[in-house]
């Protein structure tokens, strides 16, 4: 019996579910070779398992890795049908952004996209000329602002957005999605005035005689909503359609989808069973009341581009906006603790069912409270469904970002089983305002990576795009050099929590599968295992750090298809 053989074995058998059930095969010197629709070489290739680029080539059959070695030996797989690939370049595990919103970022792509914008004057700038090109009936809507590097040093303001217009309803998401500010038309046309309260949850902030500055903080952003033009069926499957392109071009092969419509699941696995959709999607519904049909009709399938199985709640707003709940004050808001979003006996029915049916629970903290709150009632919550009468023994679920931790919980993930999933990309934004905002000494457990890995947890890390950009090399970059993207870190940046590089690599391929309970057929390049790939023009396991910024997307492999080479 040769190795190849064995391998052979295991990938006829592939039912993927465990490599171990491969039994070994019978002798048999003349059984012809298994021929491979895909062959791949590369400058380098790592299996993502060691530091080093341990893999000379790789045989794909059927979208599985057949053939894996350390010495081109996989060549024997080649065969008369047999695509091969010489990519020039490195060629990863499948990069995937384990928190986005592929919705979002498709829709970035069609409004006002403000990524970028400098100042309150660039904003009223890029307003204007966006609304130049658009119909005079159709109000503005734009995404992507924000303010902690502007000159005016303040948020913007219904007066900012009136100099552009007064006759048609402005609104200006902030890029985290928190906080919207809307001009004095869109606060009329939704009857905002001095007198209108603040929707639990939400924020309506006021200048002199309580008027509203025309900043609407979390669920207060829900009064404006109705100006926002529908989303048609049509407009939805474009967005993802858009948000597919945009993605795999940055070279992810997958993402766990975040805050979904449980209606937009059916839209994904069309798109997805027409070749349209180019990402392994893992959905993490929004809780509404369609959500637990859906999650029952989508059944754990993991040979399914699309699987649904999660859903995301909100325990706490963001830092930006000082919605993140906070054990003490904010430094700069004294009085201000944040805002708290859940009920918790409404959370505490959600959890029950959620370990019975063997659903995930993703629920995003941000706040060194939010995170306390949010550990603690999962442990209530275990503590209350015993192993026995739960669908999952390990259900695995998250907290997402777990941006500010006290020291005293950060060993709590690893007591109870729980999966910080984070996003580098954000540390090196925030940590410019973050001191500010709560000061050095908290910030001691603040994007706590190598903490929550000594700990010994995984993470899975993300992007939390159109929150940020969702470029992977932002994300792999952040995470080993903890500096801004101009090699800027600062007091309370703590520059011990960058991770490995290795370590990083796996927050970005294996330890999402693990958060995805697919870590046997994802995450890295190994015989049995889903064909996913991500293409680099260089090494950046080896490189210098600034140059990972620059290297390029070449390819990705999807289930064996290959895109973008
Ligand atoms: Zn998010």
């Amino acid at each position: 019996m040769t190795y190849q053989t064995l391998h052979l074995t295991c990938a006829l058998n592939l039912s993927f579910l465990v490599l171990a059930a491969c039994s070994p095969p019978p002798t048999d010197p003349s059984a012809p070779v298994l021929k491979a629709d895909l062959y791949i070489t590369a400058k380098g290739i790592y299996s993502g398992t060691r530091e080093k680029a341990d893999l000379k080539d790789i045989a794909v059959e059927n979208g599985s890795i057949i053939c894996t070695s350390g010495a081109k030996s996989c060549a024997k797989h080649i065969g008369e049908n047999t695509k091969t690939v010489d990519f020039d370049g490195y060629v990863y595990p499948g990069f995937t952004d384990s928190h986005a919103h592929l919705l979002g970022i498709g829709q970035r792509e069609m409004t006002l996209n403000l990524e970028g914008t400098s100042s309150i004057t660039d904003l009223k700038g890029r307003v204007q000329s966006y609304m130049d090109q658009l119909p005079q009936d159709q109000p503005i809507i734009g995404r992507g602002w924000i303010e902690t590097h502007w000159p005016e040093n303040r948020f913007p303001t219904r007066e900012d957005l009136d100099a552009v217009s007064t006759d048609r309803a402005i609104i200006l998401s902030r890029s985290d999605g928190h906080a919207s500010v809307a001009n004095s038309k869109a606060l009329e046309l939704s009857g905002i005035t001095a007198q209108t309260e603040a929707p639990f949850g939400g924020d309506i902030l006021r200048g002199r005689n309580d008027a509203p500055t025309g900043m609407l903080i979390d669920t207060a952003q829900g009064l404006v909503a109705a100006l926002i033009p529908a989303q048609t069926a049509d407009r939805n499957r474009e967005a993802y359609i858009k948000g597919g392109e945009v993605y795999s071009g940055y070279g992810w092969t997958g993402l766990h989808n975040m805050s979904v419509a449980p209606g937009d699941v059916a839209v994904m696995q069309t798109l997805s069973q027409d070749g349209d959709m180019p990402l392994r999607i893992f959905n993490s519904l929004n809780y509404e009341a369609s959500a637990p049909d859906v999650l029952s009709a989508n059944t754990s399938n993991i040979n399914a581009r699309v699987t649904t199985r999660s859903i995301k709640l909100y325990i706490d707003g963001a830092l930006g906006s000082r919605g993140a709940a906070l054990l003490e004050p904010y430094d700069d808001d004294p009085g201000n603790r944040g805002l708290i979003l859940l009920k918790k006996d409404e959370a505490m029915e959600i959890f029950k069912s959620s370990l019975r049916n063997g659903t995930q629970v993703n629920t995003h903290a941000i706040g060194d409270r939010g995170n306390r709150i949010v550990l603690d009632w999962y442990e209530e919550a275990f503590a209350a469904v015993p192993e026995s009468e739960r669908a999952v023994k390990d259900p695995r679920w998250r907290v997402e970002h777990a941006q500010i931790l006290n020291l005293d919980d950060l060993d709590r993930f690893k007591s109870l089983g729980v999966i910080p999933s984070m996003q580098p990309s954000h540390a090196i934004g925030d940590l410019h305002f973050a001191p500010a905002r709560i000061g050095v000494e908290r910030l001691k457990g603040g994007y706590a990576w190598q903490s929550l890995l000594d700990s010994g947890v995984v993470i899975a890390a993300g992007s939390d795009a159109p929150v940020e950009r969702g470029d992977p090399r932002i994300e792999f970059y952040a995470a080993v050099a903890r500096k801004d993207q101009s090699g800027f870190s600062g007091d309370g940046w703590y520059p011990e929590q960058a991770v490995s590089r290795l370590n990083a690599l796996k927050m970005l391929t294996l330890w999402p599968a693990y958060a995805s309970f697919r870590e046997d057929v994802l995450g890295t390049i190994e015989v049995g295992k889903i064909a996913d790939f991500t293409v680099f023009s260089d090494d950046i396991m080896t490189i210098d750090e600034a140059d990972i910024l620059t290297v390029k997307p070449v390819a990705t492999v999807v289930g064996g298809k290959v895109t973008g080479e």
